[in-house]
């Protein structure tokens, strides 16, 4: 856990943040400026700071298996859906730990 980083504080529970879902290795929670109608963050519980660093393939199977889970939860099937990591700041990234936009609930238009 770092101390500084907002993900680590939710995904240990210490902000008392709504879980949508979570698994032994991953938690997902609402995107706090949501850019869809459902827009859920899927992260790791241990600090990775982007999708370059992650090198648990245990770890990546439950954030993209919670990303799966929640998407069916959520009813985004019939719209469809979108999962998306930005991996550095080129790429968008404001937050440092890693983390999975799932976004849908509309029409989503093109990915860039
Ligand atoms: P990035 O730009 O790093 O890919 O995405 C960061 C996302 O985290 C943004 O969509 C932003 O709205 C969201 N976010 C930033 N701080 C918080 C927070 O404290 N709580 C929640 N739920 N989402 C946050
Ligand atoms: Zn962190």
């Amino acid at each position: 856990m770092t101390e500084e980083c907002i993900f680590c504080r939710i995904a240990s529970g210490e902000l008392n943040t709504e879980f949508v879902a979570q698994n032994e290795h991953a938690v997902a929670f609402d995107d706090i400026a949501p850019a869809a109608p459902t827009h859920i963050l899927v992260v790791p519980k241990q600090h990775i700071s982007s999708l370059r660093e992650l090198d648990d393939p245990i770890v990546a199977a439950s954030l993209l298996g919670l990303a799966q889970q929640v998407a069916a939860e959520r009813g985004l099937h019939d719209c469809g859906y979108r999962v998306v990591t930005n991996d550095g700041e080129g790429a968008g990234q404001t937050v440092f730990h890693l983390h999975f936009h799932v976004m849908g609930g509309r029409r989503l238009g093109p990915m860039a």
